[in-house]
Formats: C-alpha cells, structure tokens, sequence
C-alpha cells in the first residue's frame, strides 16, 4: 500500500502545484509519462447505504477524485441487484471514462459489463470480486480469508481450546452467498477452527455447519437474529453457547439481540465471544459496552486510495500496482487484485487502532 499511497499524495501534489501555478486543468505525470487528462466523470457503484462502511468508501472516494480532477458519480443500490444493474447502464450511457463497482450480487453484472467494455470503459472491482465476466481490470480489497482467520483465531484462542481446554459450543453464521467475499471469509474461519470441530473440543449443537446453512441473505442481521432465535429455542434448551461467529457487524448486533432476549447477557449467564467485521461504530460501542466481543478492521481509508490509484492509473496509461496475481478467479479470469491486511480489534486495543489512527473521534464512541 505505501506505494500507492506515495503515488497518490505525488499526484495530488501535482494536481496541486499545477493549479496553484495557474496551469488550469491539470494533466497526469505518472511514469508512463502519458500526459492523459484528469477531467471527465468516473463512475461508483456501490451496494447499500445501510451499512456504514460503504458509505465511507464512496464518500472517500468520491473526495480522492475531486482531488485528483475527476468529476465522481456516486451512486449506491439500496441492496437491490436491479438498482445497481440500472445506475451502472446510465453511467455507461452517460460516457463515465471508468467504473469502479462493489457488486450487490457478485454475479449479475455480465450483460452490463459487456456493454462496459462495447463502450472502452475500464471497470475496477471494489472489495467484493465481480463474477462471471473478462470484462473486469483490477481489483481492490483485503485479504479476505484472512478476515475469516482473525476471527476464528480470536475464538479459539479465547476459548483455550489449544490449550486443551472445552469442549465448548459454538454457532456458525456466514454472509451473503451471492457475495464472493462471503465464502473466502467462511473459508478462512473454518480453516482455523476444523480441527477443533474433528476433535470435538469445539461442537455445534444446532449441527449448522455447511455454508449454505449458515448464510445470511444480503448480510440481514434482521434474518441472523430469527436465525439465532431458532438455533436457541431448538438446540439450547440445555446447555449454553460459548462462541458465535460471525461474519460482519450487524449480523453480530442481530446475534447479540437474540441472545439477550433468550437470557443471555448477567452475571451468571454472559454473552458469548461474538466476533464481527468492519468496526461499525454501534459494533465499536457495543465492543466497549462489553457485549459483542470483536471485530475487524478495514480501513476503508486505504482501500478508496487503492482502488482511485487503480483507475486513475488505467485512465492516464499508467500501470496499477498489484499484490496477488493468483487468488481472485472469477469463474472467467484471474483478476489481479491489491490486497490490503486487515486488523482484528477488541476492547483492549480499538483506541490505539481506531482513535488514534483518526479513524474515529473519541466522542464519536460515546
Ligand atoms: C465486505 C464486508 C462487509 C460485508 C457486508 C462484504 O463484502 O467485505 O466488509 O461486512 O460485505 O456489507
């Protein structure tokens, strides 16, 4: 990432120094040495603004290409595949010069992207991979396996489990399945915590363990709280549980919700270890509050400067930097994607990992 942040600020020293000089419109000095013009509107799509972390990308992104000389349009699908399908053609229509997409449904895009590429428009995917099509450049996200990782090593490392202790019983939940991410998250967990579920010091009592059980339909933490109430009313009426995992902060808020209404959440019958994805703010006073237990961090800061370097670079004959070549197949393709690290954080270091990075302010958490 440092040398995409560096090729950044260069650039927006130079968008700098040439309009203080009196340049006017200024044109790029990457190292192609192009000279393409930074004008004209780059299109971003993005899923929902429910959740608050897509709204900090778009708005981070949206800032990076005004800097930069770009006029942004940003439009977000309200969770609806037919939205965003239609926000991206008239973006086509209107000649935006390239895309950059977090998919609602990483595998609706194909009819549109092929009129993408009918018109040159070279598309970016935003954190979740676009499925099913040639027709996507580049792509920026996390490491998202990892994300699954960090997770379940909390879990396991909390419980004692490697140290012999449990058996204890843990509740599986995964994200959406039309989201690519959502399997490499579920994928990275269950590499971690498999062995624990062979060896039966980690048990799921619900018996809930494929992917396609454990799925939540557009990330809903509505639907993972009917869920959890189920699993509770159905397999705890004796015993308790130990572990949640889950794949995002409101799916964790939406467990914790059901949880508590089952009873859980006293001195004498606490909440489980509940992990989460995202730092959502409720998700970071819920983590100091002492309910939800973890999540992970994304700085979304960084993947908005990943992703605006992408584009630019493809819009002034640049090269895009990329750190892995072999991860990201779309069913078409190999994207060559940058992947940025994600942190775990939890109540004993979100101040030094959210506050004092200037993610948040401190009396936003209050
Ligand atoms: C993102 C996560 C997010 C989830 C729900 C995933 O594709 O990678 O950061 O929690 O979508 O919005």
């Amino acid at each position: 990432m440092r040398i995409g942040f560096v090729r950044i600020v260069g650039a927006l020293a130079a968008v700098a120094a040439l309009t203080s000089a009196g340049c006017g419109r200024p044109t790029t000095t990457d190292s192609a040495g192009n000279g393409g013009e930074r004008t004209g509107t780059v299109g971003i799509s993005m899923p929902t603004k429910s959740s608050e972390r897509w709204v900090a990308d778009g708005n981070n992104m949206a800032e990076q290409f005004k800097s930069l000389g770009y006029t942004p349009d940003l439009q977000y699908g309200d969770d609806v595949v037919q939205n965003q399908v239609s926000q991206i053609e008239n973006m086509i229509t209107k000649g935006v010069k390239v895309l950059v997409i977090a998919p609602i449904d990483s595998s609706s895009l194909t009819n549109t992207l092929q009129r993408a590429a009918d018109a040159k428009i070279p598309v970016v995917s935003y954190d979740r991979l676009i499925r099913g099509t040639p027709n996507v450049d580049y792509y920026a996200t996390f490491d998202n396996f990892k994300v699954g990782v960090l997770q379940a090593t909390y879990i396991v490392d909390r419980l004692g489990v490697a140290q012999g202790k449990g058996p204890f019983n843990i509740e599986l939940f995964a994200g959406s399945p039309d989201d690519n991410n959502a399997t490499f998250f579920f994928n990275g967990a269950m590499s971690v915590l498999k062995p624990y579920l062979d060896s039966g010091k980690l048990v799921v009592k619900s018996g809930q363990t494929s992917f396609d059980q454990v799925a939540t339909l557009r990330w809903d933490g509505g639907l993972a709280q009917s869920r959890m109430d189920n699993l509770l009313s159905r397999a705890y009426t004796t015993g308790r549980v130990d572990a949640v995992l889950s794949p995002y902060d409101g799916i964790s808020l939406g467990v914790i919700s059901a949880l508590k209404s089952s009873g859980y959440g006293t001195p004498t019958n606490p909440l489980p270890i509940v992990t989460g994805q995202d730092a959502e703010l409720a998700s970071v006073k819920s983590i100091i509050a002492g309910e939800q237990t973890q999540t992970v961090f994304k700085d979304t800061r960084e993947l908005a400067k990943a992703a605006v370097q992408m584009a630019d670079s493809l819009l002034t004959g640049g090269k895009p930097e990329v750190n892995d070549t072999t991860t990201y197949d779309n069913g078409v393709k190999v994207v060559p994607a940058f992947l940025l690290q994600p942190v775990s954080v939890d109540a004993s270091n979100y101040q030094k990992v959210l506050i004092d990075s200037g993610y948040y302010k401190p009396g936003q958490l209050t």
